[in-house]
């Protein structure tokens, strides 16, 4: 196994990046969420220094790596304060559904341009009354001519503000009811029938959440990416690497909240000695960076096998990669918070707004429980309550 010890590649590509998130740090994303922005200048940079596309294919001007290069990206920037969630959707669910199964010209309209970052995609799977259930997705896409009429509703979209287009999943009205044979589709932010309307939450960073309402939305025949019949396959090649990254950004944001916590117990006195000297307070520290270096250890594996090919073993190694470093984030945010004590709750030291950040890794993309579902039935063998 070439991953346990990352090569000197990989290490500066980590330590590029690293250096490119000091830049820009936390205090550049309070500011700009205070703003009310996205987080262009920390974007355009990344495009221009080629880390938008580590992942994308070198002739659509990407770096020719794979989701391990794309998710140190994310986990660097991450443990600098500054992640950009939309490096999960654009480059590694678009950018990679359409490199494996667009077209010639969908390759050379979409690549190069969510490679240098100038266009950005989202992605629209979930829906109100499906949730963990893609099974029920109502998404339909009829035949009218040769163009397609899409129609349906979609919840907690990320980034739709700054998106070009939204790659949406839905069905065709063949295949609308019964297991899911899903399609995939390129829909324009601008076309008519779209419309995309904000969801309050309450989460301090820069993408927001859209619900979708599709209305008849017309699209030429080339807004399907991939084959009609392709199915699961096709969408998986965009999921894994979804859960891949989201583990990149668990483990980014728990090593900038425990790095936090590290700095402050190792001055805070009041007693003797600081804080730090504690073993109640330096334990859970030590076990959250255990945590985070196995939740790495599991990502790194899942994106070793995804990247040669592996789509089934990636599978299982994904989900369990996402499971871990969700956990491990959630528990090291919370002790980060515990250790600085009421200065853990203030706007100042800005950790506590990560409460709720965290809890994301927990949820989405495939929350914890559904990853336990599939490791007991897919993994243990064990038998299906739903
Ligand atoms: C910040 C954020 C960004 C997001 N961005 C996107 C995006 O860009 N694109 C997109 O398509 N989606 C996005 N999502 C949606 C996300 O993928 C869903 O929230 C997630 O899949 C869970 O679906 P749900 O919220 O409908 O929860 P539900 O499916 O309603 O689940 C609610 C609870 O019930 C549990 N549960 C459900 N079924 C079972 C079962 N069989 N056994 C045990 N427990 C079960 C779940 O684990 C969960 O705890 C985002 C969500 C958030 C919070």
């Amino acid at each position: 196994m070439t991953t346990l010890i990352e090569s000197e590649e990989h290490k500066a590509l980590r330590s590029a990046v690293a250096a490119l998130g000091k830049r820009y740090g936390r205090d550049y994303l309070t500011r700009t969420v205070a703003e009310g922005k996205p987080l262009t200048e920390l974007w355009t940079e990344a495009g221009k220094l080629g880390y938008l596309g580590v992942n994308l294919p070198e002739e659509y001007g990407g770096g020719g790596g794979g989701i391990a290069e794309l998710s140190i990206v994310l986990e660097e920037l991450g443990a600098a304060g500054s992640p950009l969630l939309m490096l999960v959707v654009s480059p590694a669910i678009c950018g990679t559904v359409i490199s494996r199964f667009g077209t010639e010209d969908q390759k050379s309209r979409w690549l190069p341009a969510l490679a240098d970052g100038t266009r950005l995609m989202a992605f629209g799977i979930t829906e109100p009354d499906a949730g963990s259930n893609s099974h029920r997705i109502t998404t339909t896409a009829r035949k009218d001519g040769t163009d397609w009429l899409l129609t349906g509703r979609k919840v907690f979209i990320s980034g739709v503000d700054m998106a070009d287009a939204v790659l949406i999943v839905g069905r065709t009205e063949d295949a609308c009811t019964g297991r899911l044979k899903p399609c995939l589709f390129i829909v324009p932010t601008d076309a008519e029938g779209f419309q995309k309307n904000p969801i309050d939450m309450e989460l301090n960073a820069a993408e927001k959440q859209f619900e979708l309402v599709l209305d008849d939305v017309r699209l030429p025949a080339d807004a399907l990416v991939g084959d009609e019949d392709a199915g699961l396959l096709q969408l998986f090649a965009g999921l894994n690497p979804e859960r891949i990254m989201t583990a990149a950004f668990a483990i980014g944001m728990g090593r900038y909240a425990l790095a936090k916590a590290i700095e402050y117990a190792r001055d805070r006195t009041v007693w003797k000695a600081p804080i730090g000297a504690h073993q109640a307070i330096a334990h859970p520290l030590a076990q959250a960076h255990i945590d985070l270096e196995l939740a790495r250890l599991m990502m790194q594996k899942a994106a070793h096998l995804y990247d040669a090919g592996d789509d089934i073993g990636a599978g299982e190694a994904a989900n369990m990669a996402k499971y871990a470093a969700g956990e491990a984030c959630v528990k090291a945010v919370d002790q980060a918070v515990h250790t600085l004590g009421g200065n853990g709750l203030t706007r100042e030291f800005g950790l506590a707004s990560l409460i709720t950040a965290a809890r994301v890794a927990r949820i989405a993309p495939v929350s914890r429980e559904m990853i336990l579902n599939y490791v007991s039935h897919q993994t243990l063998g064990l038998p299906k309550s739903y």
